[in-house]
């Protein structure tokens, strides 16, 4: 038994926040604006697990009305949510994820990304990809206005 998901998530670039992607710390002069940590790659992750099993998405089992979540440290909910598909009895197959960002550069902190989300989710590293890519200076995330990510995640039990 298989079950496919897609996820995708954009947060805006701004001053005075921390970036934080794939749950490690990222040193640039922005962060991402958001309710949350706004950790882009691990809210792309969330929904494409959730989407995978027809689940209500990240912003309704976590809404932004909600103080609880404030700043909350997204790796957090991603261990939420695994608990919630492990209890249905379904594990992770394999992740395949692209980071979209213009700067800073990703690729210096994907070993350290994929050490972080393996852990939580009960993975190899050979069963999560974590790409980087730059928007080739078009759009906001190519004007450097906002950092998104794409998740495609394979459920299996
Ligand atoms: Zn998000």
């Amino acid at each position: 038994m298989y079950r496919i998901g897609l996820g995708y998530d954009i947060h805006k670039l701004t001053t005075g926040r921390e970036l934080i992607i794939g749950g490690v710390k990222i040193t640039h002069e922005k962060g991402l604006l958001g309710h949350s940590d706004a950790d882009v790659l691990i809210h792309a992750i969330i929904d494409a697990m959730l989407g995978a099993l027809a689940l209500a998405d990240i912003g309704t089992l976590f809404p932004d009305t909600d103080k609880k979540f404030k700043d909350i440290d997204s790796t957090v909910l991603l261990e939420k949510v695994y608990r919630k598909i492990s209890e249905k009895g379904w594990q992770i197959g394999n992740i395949d994820s692209n980071i979209i960002a213009q700067e800073p550069k990703m690729m210096p902190y994907i070993p350290k990304m994929k050490k972080v989300l393996c852990k939580i989710l009960e993975i190899q590293p050979e069963e999560l990809s974590i790409k980087a890519k730059t928007n080739e200076n078009l759009d906001a995330v190519g004007e450097k206005l906002a950092i998104e990510a794409h998740a495609v995640v394979m459920l299996k039990r």
